[in-house]
Protein backbone atom coordinates (compact mmCIF):
# COMPACT_ATOMS: atom_id res chain seq x y z
CA UNK A 1 0.00 0.00 0.00
CA UNK A 2 3.03 2.23 0.99
CA UNK A 3 4.47 1.93 -2.22
CA UNK A 4 1.70 3.80 -4.11
CA UNK A 5 2.92 7.92 -4.20
CA UNK A 6 -0.89 9.03 -3.64
CA UNK A 7 -0.69 7.09 -0.58
CA UNK A 8 2.12 8.55 0.94
CA UNK A 9 1.74 12.06 -0.33
CA UNK A 10 -1.30 11.13 1.53
CA UNK A 11 0.10 9.64 4.85
CA UNK A 12 2.69 12.44 4.69
CA UNK A 13 0.30 15.40 4.76
CA UNK A 14 -2.12 14.04 6.98
CA UNK A 15 0.66 13.75 9.80
CA UNK A 16 2.21 17.05 9.57
CA UNK A 17 -1.77 18.48 9.19
CA UNK A 18 -2.09 16.31 12.32
CA UNK A 19 1.20 17.37 13.86
CA UNK A 20 0.36 21.25 13.12
CA UNK A 21 -3.44 21.23 14.39
CA UNK A 22 -2.30 19.32 17.64
CA UNK A 23 0.22 21.78 18.45
CA UNK A 24 -2.15 24.80 17.86
CA UNK A 25 -5.02 23.44 19.78
CA UNK A 26 -2.49 22.48 22.44
CA UNK A 27 -1.01 26.03 22.69
CA UNK A 28 -4.47 27.56 22.66
CA UNK A 29 -5.77 25.30 25.17
CA UNK A 30 -2.33 25.81 27.31
CA UNK A 31 -2.65 30.09 27.20
CA UNK A 32 -6.62 29.49 28.09
CA UNK A 33 -6.07 27.42 30.75
CA UNK A 34 -3.15 29.85 32.38
CA UNK A 35 -5.39 33.20 31.44
CA UNK A 36 -8.29 31.84 32.98
CA UNK A 37 -6.15 30.81 36.38
CA UNK A 38 -4.52 33.95 37.01
CA UNK A 39 -8.07 35.81 36.21
CA UNK A 40 -9.32 33.39 39.57
CA UNK A 41 -6.41 33.96 41.36
CA UNK A 42 -6.29 37.74 40.87
CA UNK A 43 -10.37 38.08 41.95
CA UNK A 44 -9.47 35.85 44.78
CA UNK A 45 -6.90 38.66 45.91
CA UNK A 46 -9.81 41.06 45.37
CA UNK A 47 -12.05 39.31 46.52
CA UNK A 48 -9.57 38.67 49.93
CA UNK A 49 -9.18 42.24 50.34
CA UNK A 50 -12.94 42.99 50.17
CA UNK A 51 -13.69 39.82 52.92
CA UNK A 52 -11.17 41.94 55.12
CA UNK A 53 -12.96 45.45 54.68
CA UNK A 54 -15.80 44.38 56.00
CA UNK A 55 -14.61 42.31 58.51
CA UNK A 56 -12.59 45.14 59.64
CA UNK A 57 -16.27 47.27 59.77
CA UNK A 58 -17.97 44.36 61.65
CA UNK A 59 -15.01 44.21 64.34
CA UNK A 60 -14.89 48.13 64.91
CA UNK A 61 -18.53 47.86 64.95
CA UNK A 62 -19.28 45.06 67.52
CA UNK A 63 -20.63 45.73 70.97
CA UNK A 64 -18.39 44.20 73.80
CA UNK A 65 -14.82 42.94 73.87
CA UNK A 66 -13.40 43.02 70.76
CA UNK A 67 -12.03 39.62 71.17
CA UNK A 68 -15.91 38.06 71.00
CA UNK A 69 -16.39 39.82 68.26
CA UNK A 70 -13.91 37.46 65.79
CA UNK A 71 -16.57 35.15 65.33
CA UNK A 72 -19.25 37.03 65.01
CA UNK A 73 -17.60 39.73 62.23
CA UNK A 74 -16.19 36.76 60.44
CA UNK A 75 -19.41 35.25 60.12
CA UNK A 76 -20.98 38.50 58.60
CA UNK A 77 -18.45 39.01 56.25
CA UNK A 78 -18.93 35.25 54.97
CA UNK A 79 -22.52 35.93 54.74
CA UNK A 80 -22.16 39.13 53.01
CA UNK A 81 -19.37 37.46 50.43
CA UNK A 82 -21.43 34.15 49.88
CA UNK A 83 -21.10 33.02 46.79
CA UNK A 84 -21.91 29.79 44.83
CA UNK A 85 -17.85 28.97 44.18
CA UNK A 86 -16.21 30.60 47.11
CA UNK A 87 -15.89 29.00 50.74
CA UNK A 88 -13.96 31.14 53.37
CA UNK A 89 -12.11 29.55 56.29
CA UNK A 90 -11.00 31.48 59.27
CA UNK A 91 -8.11 30.17 61.07
CA UNK A 92 -7.39 31.48 64.78
CA UNK A 93 -3.65 32.05 66.21
CA UNK A 94 -2.91 28.59 67.10
CA UNK A 95 -4.31 27.73 63.55
CA UNK A 96 -7.43 26.78 65.06
CA UNK A 97 -10.50 26.77 63.00
CA UNK A 98 -12.95 30.26 64.39
CA UNK A 99 -15.12 30.00 61.11
CA UNK A 100 -16.06 28.35 57.79
CA UNK A 101 -18.72 29.41 55.47
CA UNK A 102 -21.07 26.54 56.99
CA UNK A 103 -23.28 25.83 54.28
CA UNK A 104 -21.18 24.61 51.09
CA UNK A 105 -21.07 27.82 49.11
CA UNK A 106 -20.56 26.17 45.92
CA UNK A 107 -23.13 24.59 43.65
CA UNK A 108 -24.85 21.12 44.58
CA UNK A 109 -25.12 18.89 47.32
CA UNK A 110 -21.83 16.70 45.92
CA UNK A 111 -20.08 19.40 45.53
CA UNK A 112 -20.86 20.72 48.75
CA UNK A 113 -19.95 17.79 50.30
CA UNK A 114 -16.52 17.63 48.14
CA UNK A 115 -15.61 21.11 50.04
CA UNK A 116 -16.00 19.89 53.09
CA UNK A 117 -14.29 16.69 52.32
CA UNK A 118 -11.76 19.00 51.10
CA UNK A 119 -11.07 21.12 53.98
CA UNK A 120 -10.65 17.98 56.05
CA UNK A 121 -7.80 16.42 53.49
CA UNK A 122 -4.10 16.77 54.67
CA UNK A 123 -3.56 18.50 51.50
CA UNK A 124 -5.48 21.64 52.59
CA UNK A 125 -3.80 21.32 56.45
CA UNK A 126 -0.66 21.51 54.57
CA UNK A 127 -1.37 24.49 52.83
CA UNK A 128 -2.99 26.12 55.96
CA UNK A 129 0.05 25.34 57.84
CA UNK A 130 2.10 27.12 54.49
CA UNK A 131 -0.35 30.16 55.01
CA UNK A 132 0.55 30.47 58.36
CA UNK A 133 4.61 31.56 57.25
CA UNK A 134 3.62 33.63 54.06
CA UNK A 135 1.83 36.56 53.86
CA UNK A 136 -0.17 35.25 50.64
CA UNK A 137 0.18 32.06 48.89
CA UNK A 138 -1.79 30.58 46.40
CA UNK A 139 -2.15 26.65 45.24
CA UNK A 140 -4.37 24.32 43.17
CA UNK A 141 -6.09 21.38 46.40
CA UNK A 142 -7.68 18.60 44.56
CA UNK A 143 -11.17 17.47 45.72
CA UNK A 144 -13.13 14.59 45.60
CA UNK A 145 -14.78 15.85 42.43
CA UNK A 146 -12.98 19.33 41.24
CA UNK A 147 -10.58 20.86 41.85
CA UNK A 148 -10.25 24.12 44.25
CA UNK A 149 -8.12 27.18 44.03
CA UNK A 150 -7.04 27.67 47.39
CA UNK A 151 -5.63 31.49 48.39
CA UNK A 152 -4.62 32.39 51.99
CA UNK A 153 -4.06 35.81 53.45
CA UNK A 154 -2.83 36.78 56.92
CA UNK A 155 -4.40 39.12 59.06
CA UNK A 156 -4.53 41.04 62.28
CA UNK A 157 -7.53 41.49 64.59
CA UNK A 158 -7.70 42.46 67.57
CA UNK A 159 -3.74 42.44 68.08
CA UNK A 160 -3.57 38.52 67.25
CA UNK A 161 -2.57 37.13 63.72
CA UNK A 162 -5.30 35.19 62.33
CA UNK A 163 -5.36 33.34 58.06
CA UNK A 164 -8.01 33.87 55.89
CA UNK A 165 -8.21 30.99 53.70
CA UNK A 166 -10.62 30.86 50.92
CA UNK A 167 -11.20 27.70 48.59
CA UNK A 168 -12.89 28.59 44.97
CA UNK A 169 -14.31 25.38 42.95
CA UNK A 170 -12.59 25.32 39.42
CA UNK A 171 -15.50 23.17 38.58
CA UNK A 172 -17.04 25.51 35.74
CA UNK A 173 -13.56 26.39 34.90
CA UNK A 174 -12.44 22.83 34.67
CA UNK A 175 -15.81 22.25 32.40
CA UNK A 176 -15.55 25.30 30.48
CA UNK A 177 -11.46 23.42 29.66
CA UNK A 178 -13.16 20.14 29.37
CA UNK A 179 -15.52 21.26 26.25
CA UNK A 180 -12.23 23.10 24.70
CA UNK A 181 -10.66 19.84 25.10
CA UNK A 182 -13.63 18.10 23.66
CA UNK A 183 -14.19 20.76 20.85
CA UNK A 184 -10.61 20.61 19.82
CA UNK A 185 -10.23 16.87 19.92
CA UNK A 186 -13.36 16.63 16.84
CA UNK A 187 -12.27 19.36 15.56
CA UNK A 188 -8.33 17.36 14.57
CA UNK A 189 -10.13 14.37 13.83
CA UNK A 190 -12.75 15.60 11.53
CA UNK A 191 -10.13 18.01 10.07
CA UNK A 192 -7.75 14.79 9.40
CA UNK A 193 -10.59 12.43 8.06
CA UNK A 194 -11.86 15.66 5.81
CA UNK A 195 -8.34 16.44 4.92
CA UNK A 196 -7.34 12.80 4.40
CA UNK A 197 -10.15 12.14 1.96
CA UNK A 198 -9.38 14.99 0.25
CA UNK A 199 -5.93 14.55 0.36
CA UNK A 200 -6.10 11.23 -1.88
CA UNK A 201 -8.48 12.99 -4.13
CA UNK A 202 -6.15 15.37 -4.53
CA UNK A 203 -3.11 13.33 -4.66
CA UNK A 204 -4.75 10.79 -7.26
CA UNK A 205 -6.07 14.01 -9.43
CA UNK A 206 -2.58 15.07 -9.89
CA UNK A 207 -1.25 12.39 -10.17
CA UNK A 208 -3.39 10.95 -12.96
CA UNK A 209 -1.30 12.30 -15.93
CA UNK A 210 1.58 10.63 -14.34
CA UNK A 211 -0.24 7.22 -14.51
CA UNK A 212 -1.71 8.17 -18.18
CA UNK A 213 1.96 9.04 -19.08
CA UNK A 214 2.99 5.40 -17.86
CA UNK A 215 0.47 3.88 -19.94
CA UNK A 216 1.08 5.88 -23.01
CA UNK A 217 4.66 5.08 -22.68
CA UNK A 218 4.13 1.13 -22.00
CA UNK A 219 2.71 1.24 -25.22
CA UNK A 220 5.75 1.92 -27.35
CA UNK A 221 8.38 -0.17 -28.32
CA UNK A 222 10.60 -0.21 -31.25
CA UNK A 223 8.06 -0.21 -33.79
CA UNK A 224 6.30 3.18 -32.91
CA UNK A 225 9.05 4.74 -31.69
CA UNK A 226 7.95 7.85 -33.74
CA UNK A 227 5.33 8.36 -31.13
CA UNK A 228 4.99 10.75 -28.27
CA UNK A 229 3.83 11.26 -24.71
CA UNK A 230 0.75 14.34 -24.40
CA UNK A 231 1.99 17.11 -23.16
CA UNK A 232 -0.41 18.98 -21.63
CA UNK A 233 0.83 21.74 -19.91
CA UNK A 234 5.14 22.48 -21.24
CA UNK A 235 5.13 25.17 -18.42
CA UNK A 236 4.68 22.61 -15.24
CA UNK A 237 6.29 19.66 -13.61
CA UNK A 238 4.79 16.97 -15.63
CA UNK A 239 4.83 18.87 -18.66
CA UNK A 240 8.90 19.25 -18.26
CA UNK A 241 8.79 15.18 -17.66
CA UNK A 242 6.89 14.74 -20.61
CA UNK A 243 8.90 17.08 -22.77
CA UNK A 244 12.29 15.25 -21.46
CA UNK A 245 11.20 11.71 -21.94
CA UNK A 246 9.90 13.07 -25.67
CA UNK A 247 13.49 14.08 -26.13
CA UNK A 248 14.68 10.90 -24.96
CA UNK A 249 12.27 9.17 -27.04
CA UNK A 250 13.62 11.28 -29.73
CA UNK A 251 17.30 10.71 -29.39
CA UNK A 252 16.39 6.66 -29.14
CA UNK A 253 13.94 6.99 -32.32
CA UNK A 254 17.50 8.77 -33.99
CA UNK A 255 19.93 5.81 -32.57
CA UNK A 256 16.90 2.77 -34.09
CA UNK A 257 17.73 4.86 -37.43
CA UNK A 258 20.62 5.18 -37.58
CA UNK A 259 21.00 1.46 -36.52
CA UNK A 260 18.42 0.69 -39.07
CA UNK A 261 20.59 2.20 -41.89
CA UNK A 262 23.77 1.25 -41.01
CA UNK A 263 22.36 -2.42 -41.04
CA UNK A 264 20.38 -2.09 -44.55
CA UNK A 265 23.77 -0.14 -45.98
CA UNK A 266 25.65 -2.59 -44.36
CA UNK A 267 23.95 -5.90 -46.03
CA UNK A 268 23.83 -4.02 -48.99
CA UNK A 269 27.75 -3.56 -49.20
CA UNK A 270 27.87 -6.89 -48.49
CA UNK A 271 25.66 -8.16 -51.53
CA UNK A 272 27.48 -6.57 -54.30
CA UNK A 273 31.23 -8.91 -53.77
CA UNK A 274 29.02 -12.10 -52.07
CA UNK A 275 26.63 -11.38 -55.88
CA UNK A 276 30.61 -11.13 -57.69
CA UNK A 277 32.00 -14.18 -55.92
CA UNK A 278 29.01 -16.72 -56.55
CA UNK A 279 29.00 -15.61 -60.23
CA UNK A 280 32.29 -16.28 -61.24
CA UNK A 281 32.22 -19.86 -59.13
CA UNK A 282 29.27 -20.51 -61.17
CA UNK A 283 31.00 -19.56 -64.54
CA UNK A 284 33.89 -21.26 -63.59
CA UNK A 285 32.09 -24.30 -62.40
CA UNK A 286 29.64 -24.02 -65.86
CA UNK A 287 32.33 -23.92 -68.56
CA UNK A 288 34.22 -27.71 -67.95
CA UNK A 289 36.52 -27.09 -70.40
CA UNK A 290 38.17 -24.62 -68.96
CA UNK A 291 42.10 -23.60 -69.51
CA UNK A 292 44.36 -23.14 -66.58
CA UNK A 293 44.37 -19.38 -67.10
CA UNK A 294 40.92 -19.21 -66.95
CA UNK A 295 41.10 -20.88 -63.75
CA UNK A 296 43.66 -18.59 -62.46
CA UNK A 297 42.23 -15.60 -63.53
CA UNK A 298 38.57 -16.82 -61.69
CA UNK A 299 40.36 -17.58 -59.05
CA UNK A 300 42.16 -14.15 -58.79
CA UNK A 301 38.67 -12.54 -58.62
CA UNK A 302 37.27 -14.70 -56.02
CA UNK A 303 40.47 -13.42 -53.98
CA UNK A 304 40.16 -9.93 -54.90
CA UNK A 305 36.17 -9.79 -53.88
CA UNK A 306 36.99 -12.19 -50.61
CA UNK A 307 39.83 -9.30 -49.65
CA UNK A 308 37.22 -6.55 -49.96
CA UNK A 309 34.26 -8.34 -48.25
CA UNK A 310 37.00 -8.76 -45.11
CA UNK A 311 37.85 -4.97 -45.47
CA UNK A 312 34.51 -4.42 -45.47
CA UNK A 313 33.11 -6.87 -42.30
CA UNK A 314 36.70 -5.58 -40.18
CA UNK A 315 35.27 -1.97 -41.06
CA UNK A 316 32.13 -2.82 -39.84
CA UNK A 317 33.54 -4.94 -36.95
CA UNK A 318 35.34 -1.57 -35.94
CA UNK A 319 32.76 1.17 -36.18
CA UNK A 320 30.17 -1.42 -34.13
CA UNK A 321 32.99 -1.92 -31.24
CA UNK A 322 33.65 1.84 -31.70
CA UNK A 323 29.64 2.84 -31.12
CA UNK A 324 29.11 0.89 -28.27
CA UNK A 325 32.47 2.31 -26.75
CA UNK A 326 34.13 -1.09 -26.56
CA UNK A 327 36.96 -0.24 -28.83
CA UNK A 328 39.93 -0.90 -26.53
CA UNK A 329 42.74 2.02 -27.07
CA UNK A 330 46.03 1.07 -25.86
CA UNK A 331 47.59 4.18 -25.63
CA UNK A 332 51.53 4.53 -25.54
CA UNK A 333 53.48 7.02 -27.13
CA UNK A 334 53.86 7.63 -30.44
CA UNK A 335 56.19 9.61 -32.86
CA UNK A 336 53.67 10.63 -35.24
CA UNK A 337 56.40 11.55 -38.01
CA UNK A 338 57.31 8.06 -38.00
CA UNK A 339 53.85 6.09 -38.53
CA UNK A 340 53.66 8.99 -41.40
CA UNK A 341 57.02 7.61 -43.07
CA UNK A 342 55.71 4.11 -42.54
CA UNK A 343 52.26 4.52 -44.27
CA UNK A 344 53.70 6.64 -47.33
CA UNK A 345 55.92 3.66 -47.90
CA UNK A 346 53.23 1.44 -47.55
CA UNK A 347 51.40 3.60 -49.76
CA UNK A 348 54.27 4.11 -52.10
CA UNK A 349 53.78 1.06 -54.60
CA UNK A 350 50.28 2.14 -55.26
CA UNK A 351 51.23 5.39 -56.10
CA UNK A 352 53.58 4.18 -58.59
CA UNK A 353 51.12 1.85 -60.03
CA UNK A 354 49.74 5.48 -60.96
CA UNK A 355 52.61 7.00 -61.75
CA UNK A 356 51.55 9.44 -58.69
CA UNK A 357 54.11 11.52 -57.06
CA UNK A 358 54.07 10.79 -53.42
CA UNK A 359 56.46 13.40 -51.30
CA UNK A 360 56.61 13.15 -48.01
CA UNK A 361 57.54 15.84 -44.79
CA UNK A 362 57.94 14.00 -41.83
CA UNK A 363 61.09 15.53 -40.57
CA UNK A 364 59.40 17.40 -37.52
CA UNK A 365 59.56 15.26 -34.12
CA UNK A 366 55.49 15.03 -33.64
CA UNK A 367 55.36 13.03 -30.31
CA UNK A 368 51.65 12.30 -29.06
CA UNK A 369 49.94 9.92 -26.79
CA UNK A 370 47.94 7.41 -28.54
CA UNK A 371 46.96 3.97 -30.26
CA UNK A 372 49.82 3.28 -32.82
CA UNK A 373 48.03 1.27 -34.91
CA UNK A 374 44.60 3.15 -34.98
CA UNK A 375 46.67 6.47 -35.92
CA UNK A 376 48.25 4.35 -38.92
CA UNK A 377 44.84 2.79 -40.34
CA UNK A 378 43.94 6.70 -39.81
CA UNK A 379 46.39 7.97 -41.80
CA UNK A 380 46.77 5.20 -44.88
CA UNK A 381 43.19 5.62 -44.62
CA UNK A 382 43.39 8.96 -45.56
CA UNK A 383 46.57 8.52 -48.17
CA UNK A 384 44.34 5.38 -49.59
CA UNK A 385 41.86 7.58 -50.65
CA UNK A 386 44.50 10.28 -52.08
CA UNK A 387 45.78 8.03 -54.09
CA UNK A 388 42.41 6.09 -55.44
CA UNK A 389 40.92 9.18 -56.17
CA UNK A 390 44.10 11.28 -57.87
CA UNK A 391 44.12 10.57 -61.66
CA UNK A 392 47.29 9.05 -63.45
CA UNK A 393 50.52 11.32 -63.13
CA UNK A 394 48.92 13.42 -60.47
CA UNK A 395 50.58 13.96 -56.76
CA UNK A 396 50.15 13.49 -53.57
CA UNK A 397 51.58 15.05 -50.44
CA UNK A 398 51.64 14.13 -47.28
CA UNK A 399 53.42 16.12 -44.36
CA UNK A 400 53.40 16.02 -40.68
CA UNK A 401 54.54 18.98 -38.48
CA UNK A 402 54.24 20.87 -34.93
CA UNK A 403 51.76 24.03 -34.10
CA UNK A 404 51.19 25.89 -31.55
CA UNK A 405 48.31 23.93 -30.65
CA UNK A 406 49.30 20.78 -31.05
CA UNK A 407 50.10 18.66 -34.03
CA UNK A 408 49.15 18.51 -37.70
CA UNK A 409 48.90 16.01 -40.27
CA UNK A 410 47.98 17.51 -43.75
CA UNK A 411 47.33 15.00 -46.73
CA UNK A 412 46.94 16.86 -50.10
CA UNK A 413 46.09 15.29 -53.89
CA UNK A 414 45.67 16.92 -57.61
CA UNK A 415 42.59 14.54 -57.69
CA UNK A 416 39.08 15.59 -59.07
CA UNK A 417 37.95 17.04 -56.18
CA UNK A 418 34.32 16.75 -54.11
CA UNK A 419 31.54 18.39 -55.05
CA UNK A 420 30.72 21.26 -52.24
CA UNK A 421 27.27 19.93 -51.88
CA UNK A 422 28.97 16.57 -50.92
CA UNK A 423 31.43 17.80 -48.88
CA UNK A 424 29.62 17.94 -45.99
CA UNK A 425 28.90 14.36 -46.07
CA UNK A 426 31.92 12.51 -47.09
CA UNK A 427 32.65 11.29 -43.28
CA UNK A 428 29.02 10.04 -43.08
CA UNK A 429 28.90 5.78 -43.05
CA UNK A 430 28.46 4.06 -46.30
CA UNK A 431 28.62 7.76 -48.14
CA UNK A 432 30.18 8.08 -51.17
CA UNK A 433 30.50 10.74 -53.81
CA UNK A 434 30.45 8.80 -56.79
CA UNK A 435 28.96 5.35 -55.73
CA UNK A 436 29.31 3.84 -59.49
CA UNK A 437 33.03 4.60 -59.79
CA UNK A 438 33.80 3.87 -55.98
CA UNK A 439 32.17 0.38 -56.53
CA UNK A 440 34.22 -0.81 -59.77
CA UNK A 441 36.92 -2.57 -59.93
CA UNK A 442 39.85 -2.43 -57.21
CA UNK A 443 39.09 0.93 -56.31
CA UNK A 444 35.97 0.10 -55.13
CA UNK A 445 35.27 1.53 -51.24
CA UNK A 446 32.50 0.51 -48.83
CA UNK A 447 32.33 4.87 -47.60
CA UNK A 448 33.58 3.66 -44.03
CA UNK A 449 37.58 4.87 -44.96
CA UNK A 450 36.74 8.37 -43.96
CA UNK A 451 33.79 7.48 -40.62
CA UNK A 452 36.82 5.27 -39.33
CA UNK A 453 39.53 7.70 -39.39
CA UNK A 454 36.51 10.74 -38.04
CA UNK A 455 36.09 8.29 -35.12
CA UNK A 456 40.01 7.66 -34.45
CA UNK A 457 40.70 11.13 -34.85
CA UNK A 458 37.76 12.02 -31.79
CA UNK A 459 38.87 9.25 -29.93
CA UNK A 460 42.20 10.90 -29.49
CA UNK A 461 40.56 13.58 -28.99
CA UNK A 462 41.53 15.79 -31.88
CA UNK A 463 39.35 16.47 -35.08
CA UNK A 464 39.82 15.35 -38.87
CA UNK A 465 38.39 17.92 -41.50
CA UNK A 466 38.54 18.10 -45.18
CA UNK A 467 40.23 21.91 -45.31
CA UNK A 468 39.53 22.74 -48.92
CA UNK A 469 38.57 20.30 -52.29
CA UNK A 470 37.93 21.90 -55.36
CA UNK A 471 38.72 20.96 -59.10
CA UNK A 472 42.52 21.14 -58.06
CA UNK A 473 42.25 18.61 -55.69
CA UNK A 474 41.68 17.76 -51.88
CA UNK A 475 43.20 18.72 -48.59
CA UNK A 476 42.30 16.84 -45.36
CA UNK A 477 43.91 17.76 -41.95
CA UNK A 478 44.24 16.19 -38.58
CA UNK A 479 44.84 17.93 -35.73
CA UNK A 480 45.71 16.32 -32.56
CA UNK A 481 47.42 16.85 -29.19
CA UNK A 482 50.67 15.88 -27.83
CA UNK A 483 50.62 14.34 -24.33
CA UNK A 484 49.01 15.18 -21.31
CA UNK A 485 48.14 18.54 -23.67
CA UNK A 486 44.04 19.00 -25.23
CA UNK A 487 43.92 19.93 -28.56
CA UNK A 488 43.16 23.48 -28.56
CA UNK A 489 42.26 24.64 -32.23
CA UNK A 490 43.68 24.70 -35.82
CA UNK A 491 46.54 28.07 -36.18
P1 LIG B 1 35.51 5.03 -49.79
O1 LIG B 1 35.73 3.67 -49.29
O2 LIG B 1 34.43 5.12 -50.79
O3 LIG B 1 36.77 5.70 -50.20
P2 LIG B 1 35.52 6.98 -47.72
O4 LIG B 1 34.72 7.09 -46.53
O5 LIG B 1 37.01 6.85 -47.54
O6 LIG B 1 34.94 5.80 -48.56
O7 LIG B 1 35.29 8.26 -48.59
C1 LIG B 1 33.96 8.69 -48.81
C2 LIG B 1 33.84 9.37 -50.16
O8 LIG B 1 34.50 10.63 -50.09
C3 LIG B 1 34.49 8.65 -51.25
O9 LIG B 1 33.59 7.71 -51.83
C4 LIG B 1 34.84 9.73 -52.24
O10 LIG B 1 33.73 10.03 -53.06
C5 LIG B 1 35.08 10.93 -51.34
N1 LIG B 1 36.54 11.14 -51.14
C6 LIG B 1 37.25 10.78 -50.07
N2 LIG B 1 38.53 11.18 -50.18
C7 LIG B 1 38.63 11.79 -51.38
C8 LIG B 1 39.69 12.43 -52.08
N3 LIG B 1 40.95 12.50 -51.58
N4 LIG B 1 39.42 12.97 -53.28
C9 LIG B 1 38.18 12.94 -53.78
N5 LIG B 1 37.14 12.35 -53.17
C10 LIG B 1 37.35 11.78 -51.98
Amino acid sequence: MFDSVRVRLTVWYSAVLAVVMVLVSATTYLIVRKTSMQRTDEELAVLADSFLVTFQAELEDAPGTRASAILPAAQQSMVEHRSNSDTFVVLGPAGETIATSSQPISSGEKSGASVTRAIASDEFQRFARLGESKQVSLETIRGEHSRFRAYSRQFRGNGQNYLLIILHSLHAQNEVLETIRLTFTWMILVGLLLAGTGGYFLARKSLAPVVAMGVHARRIGATNLHERLPVLNANDELGQLATIFNDLLNRLDQSFERQRRFIADASHELRTPLAILRGEAEVAMSQPGRTAEDYLESLGILHEETSRLIKIVEDLFTLTRADSGQYPLSREDVYLEEVVAECAHSARTLAREKNIELRVDASSECLVHGDQALLRRMILNLLDNAIKYTAEGGRVDIACRSTAAGFEVDVTDTGPGIPPELQSRIFERFFRADPARSRSGREGGAGLGLSIALWIAEAHHGRLELVRSDATGSHFAVYLAGPGMAYAGTD
